[in-house]
């Protein structure tokens, strides 16, 4: 029954799968973390999962572990078997057991089930991949340009045997089911798709041959696993590639699943080297859903829609719609491990803000994988909970990393003080969450405030702290200075001409209806503000030329991507060197990049600044030509300087403190590190 009080009634009412019940119909969808090939691996593991399982998870599904050394996509994961081809599958070591075991009974006693992923990159391996790298055809592709080696004929019925002693060992290791990962592009989209599917045997040649592998996938695994074992099958909804297949291909691989066995169908969308964003903040909110709610409407099993969706609000709409079973989410679960409770109690939950900072773009380089506005995350060995002081602490600044380091020091009992100049939280958040596409950057602001209002601690907004305040922070356990950064000041002539602006102030009092812009600098901050001045509304889908499901195969070569519209104004960024937008991360610099193209921002770079003018901006380019760019404001967005001021008074009261964020490091800022910074701080200060 629903939790009365919720309006997410749809949300908490059960379901289930294969024989499973499930409290709720949320998944935690799969996240490789970069964790899974340590050797620490279970206890870090089965603390990750442990914890999102007390939250309130109801279905968790694992990263991919690979069901061969050839199926790792890269390092950082954790394999099931060896890849002696030809040989009887080896065991993992007896380490890799002991971790799997841990992570299946990390959710003992909740209310959580998880089950593991069987993950098979096939040509998406990159070269430090531990296997060799293998697919149907020998087709490089984008993400990994390693060329695989085609499989044999008969070697293909190996690794579909690689994919069953998979599910195998996870039943015996007492998983509650397993999830064939079959989307995003891996080794069965590889199979699935003619443009990467060249063969002509019994694995190719026609669509019912190029389905062949992942049936017998699911044929197989649940052959090896029996019935009244849940067997889910993630597959693609939508490969949103130049060469996609007709719908009717993707509706008969989802039946054809079901005849095979396969108890619920979670539908991905997108191949990893699509040029169609799919997760990015630019991306509406259950944008693909009707992929899912289609296939949802032809097959008797449930169906699993994701893609982001990235507030229970959100899914609890989905939920209206027919032939939707179940919600994925996968990143809130790193933003907020206890995102379910805090739904189920009507409490403020840490939003994931799309960024793929900290997530996204770590695992595709195999790094470790945390979450921005919740640094802990994929660290609970390292930062464990629990009150152990009481001791009094100040912070100074409510930017992201004050924020996280008075969030810290109050959940580990400290009496926490925390000073804000300003009337109001969140320093530069404030700024970004009015472009669009961050909009919810404005949530992490509203979370924290209610956080550590429940946590008790005391804000003083509006209460600037300064040299007459030593009284305050004398005594006191320790400071974190979290003052952040003002704008650096450039050496242009012209600079103090009243039509220049520098980027704080272009964000906190716009820049009125002026109809030509200069921006000086262009990097993360020069492209938000950008993207801000150029932005108008539009249908994302048909800027990308996506067209829904069950209507004629769609490319994206169809997109209308420099139509040089937005508001009528004429934006210019320029950069003296390097690329624009050089420190936004890998996933989300080229959708905020075609974001501006489609803006109509003129963009330029390799030049140098000659002076500003009432008129404009005088530029001298690389090749000696000199352009005036027409501005009727100009803002400058050239870098930031700390502002520490209150180091000196710190260090004469000899008070323990921590800098922290721009009041560090004003050259790299950048809210991964800032809100790591907190976290790091107050750990360090309680000790
Ligand atoms: Fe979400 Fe960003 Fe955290 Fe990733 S790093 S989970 S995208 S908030």
């Amino acid at each position: 029954m629903p939790d009365p009080g919720t309006s997410l009634g749809h949300i908490f009412t059960p379901i289930e799968i294969g024989g499973l019940r499930l409290p709720h119909r949320i998944a935690m969808g799969s996240m490789h973390l970069c964790m899974e090939g340590r050797e620490d691996a279970g206890g870090r593991l089965a603390a990750f999962y442990r914890e999102r399982a007390e939250g309130g998870a109801g279905l968790i599904v694992t990263g991919g572990w690979a069901v061969s050394a050839a199926g790792a996509a890269d390092n950082s994961y954790g394999i099931l078997h060896s890849t002696d081809r030809g040989r009887p599958l080896a065991r993992p070591a007896g380490q890799r057991t002991t971790a799997l075991g841990q992570i299946a009974a990390s959710t003992a006693g909740t209310e959580a089930s998880i089950a593991l992923q069987l993950f098979h990159a096939g040509r998406y391996a990159l070269a430090d991949s531990p296997g060799e790298v293998v697919a149907p055809s020998a087709i490089a592709s984008r993400v990994s340009r390693v060329e695989p080696r085609a499989l044999g004929e008969e070697e293909v019925w190996e690794v579909v045997a690689e994919f069953a002693a998979g599910a195998a060992l996870a039943k015996e290791l007492g998983f509650a089911g397993v999830e064939v990962m079959g989307s995003e592009g891996y080794l069965v989209d590889q199979f699935l798709s003619p443009m990467t599917n060249r063969r002509d045997d019994s694995w190719g040649g026609d669509a019912d041959r190029r389905m062949r592998f992942g049936v017998e996938v699911a044929t197989a695994v649940r052959e090896a696993v029996g019935e009244g074992f849940p067997v889910l099958f993630r597959m693609t909804g939508a490969e949103l590639m130049p060469e996609s297949r007709p719908w009717e291909e993707v509706e008969a691989f989802a039946a054809a699943l079901v005849e095979a066995g396969v108890d619920a169908l979670n539908i991905g969308v997108g191949w990893h080297e699509s040029p169609v964003p799919t997760v990015q903040g630019a991306v509406p909110q259950g944008a693909f859903l009707p992929w899912a709610a289609r296939l949802g409407r032809v097959v008797e099993v449930p169906v699993v829609a994701g893609n982001r969706v990235n507030r229970l609000e959100t899914a609890e709409e989905i939920f209206a719609t027919e032939g939707v079973d179940m919600v994925s989410m996968s990143r809130p679960f790193l933003a907020d491990p206890r995102l379910i409770e805090r739904g189920r109690q009507g409490r403020s939950v840490n939003v994931c803000i799309s960024c793929d900072q900290a997530c996204i773009d770590r695992s595709i380089v195999g790094e470790h994988v945390s979450c921005l506005v919740n640094p802990r995350s994929g660290h609970e060995f390292d930062f464990p909970v629990g009150a152990r002081t009481k001791k009094r602490f100040v912070v100074i600044g409510g930017g992201p990393a004050g924020l996280e380091a008075a969030r810290a020091l109050a959940t580990l009992g400290g009496e926490v003080r925390l000073y804000e100049e300003r009337d109001e939280l969140g320093g530069q958040f404030r700024w970004a969450r009015q472009v669009p596409g961050k909009e919810d950057y404005g949530a992490t602001i509203s979370y924290f405030e209610s956080e550590l209002r429940r946590l008790g601690v005391h804000l003083h907004l509006g209460q600037a702290v300064g040299e007459d305040d030593a009284d305050l922070l004398a005594g006191c356990a320790g400071v974190v200075l979290a003052t952040g950064v003002h704008p650096r000041t450039v050496e242009i002539p012209g600079a103090s001409l009243p039509h220049v602006v520098d980027y704080a102030g272009a964000f906190e009092a716009g820049l009125g209806d002026a109809r030509t812009v200069a921006i000086v600098g262009g990097g993360g901050i020069g492209v938000d503000l950008a993207h801000l001045l150029t932005h108008e509304p539009d249908d994302l889908f048909a800027r990308y030329g996506v067209e829904l499901p069950g209507a004629v195969p769609f490319g994206p070569h169809r997109t209308n991507r420099n139509s040089g519209r937005g508001r009528g104004r004429a934006v210019t960024v320029m950069r003296r060197s390097g690329r624009i937008g050089s420190g936004i991360g890998r996933t989300t610099r080229w959708v905020w990049l075609d974001a501006l193209r489609h803006g109509g921002v003129r963009t330029l770079t390799g030049l140098s600044y000659r002076r500003i003018t009432p008129e404009g901006i005088e530029i001298e380019l690389e090749d000696g030509g000199i352009e005036t760019i027409a501005a009727e404001r100009v803002v400058i967005a050239a870098g930031q300087e700390r502002r520490d001021e209150l180091r000196p008074l710190l260090e004469r009261l000899e008070v323990p403190h921590r800098v922290v964020g721009g009041a560090l490091n004003p050259s790299e800022l950048n809210a991964v590190r800032a809100f790591g910074d907190g976290l790091r701080a107050a750990y360090a200060l309680v000790g």
